[in-house]
């Protein structure tokens, strides 16, 4: 089974680690380089993004994580992790980064207040057996995409799933769920990365 860790710097870390052991996978939490350098494919959970940016920066693993991305390591994103892997986000607070990794602009609380927690049936390009829960927790949505990326579900005529190659995010968090079918399909695809070759693990 790939190895895949969960980004545990803040957020629903747990969550995510449960539902890939559901999916079939090893799943570990990466609070560290030498823990980032191990996995074959990385969750990057909810939460609050400015948090998970600024402490990425602390801990030494900003640069790691570009770099794993960069050269093509799986990685998902949802709600604050899809932000994290923007390469631009509309309205960032001051000392936001982005890992960056799918050209897509995204726009962070765009549900609005009045929305702040909803939930909708999405249905998701690639996954079967019709739509999943969408939990949305005052979720960003995407704004524009690139040419390289692939749209796999609207919310009201917003984006709210994309896929780019070996990375995909979520404005939702299917981890708060029962439905383990996002943590699947992204358990295949670290899978056909490691029997592409994509260097994974440690040297
Ligand atoms: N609004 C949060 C942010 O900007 C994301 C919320 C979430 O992950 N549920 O990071």
């Amino acid at each position: 089974s790939p190895v895949i860790g969960v980004l545990a710097l803040q957020g629903d870390v747990r969550e995510h680690l449960t539902a890939l052991a559901a999916a079939d996978a090893v799943a570990r939490p990466v609070r560290r380089p030498e823990e980032l350098a191990e996995v074959d494919g990385l969750v990057i959970p909810g939460g609050e993004s400015t948090t998970i940016s600024k402490l990425a920066h602390l801990f030494g693993l900003m640069e790691p994580l570009r770099e794993r991305v960069r050269a093509g390591m799986p990685v998902y994103g949802t709600c604050a992790g899809l932000i994290l892997l923007a390469e631009k986000i509309l309205d960032p607070r001051s000392g936001q980064e982005t890992v960056g990794g799918i050209d897509m602009i995204v726009r962070r609380n765009a549900f609005g207040r009045q929305n702040e927690s909803f939930e909708s049936a999405v249905a998701v390009t690639g996954v079967e057996g019709g739509p999943v829960e969408g939990v949305f927790i005052r979720a960003p949505w995407v704004e524009s995409v690139g040419a390289g990326v692939e749209v796999l579900a609207e919310h009201k005529g917003h984006i709210v799933a994309v896929r780019q190659g070996a990375a995909l995010a979520t404005s939702f968090h299917p981890e708060l769920t029962g439905d383990h079918r996002m943590h699947a399909l992204f358990g295949d695809m670290v899978r056909t990365a490691r029997s592409e070759g994509v260097r994974v693990g440690a040297p």
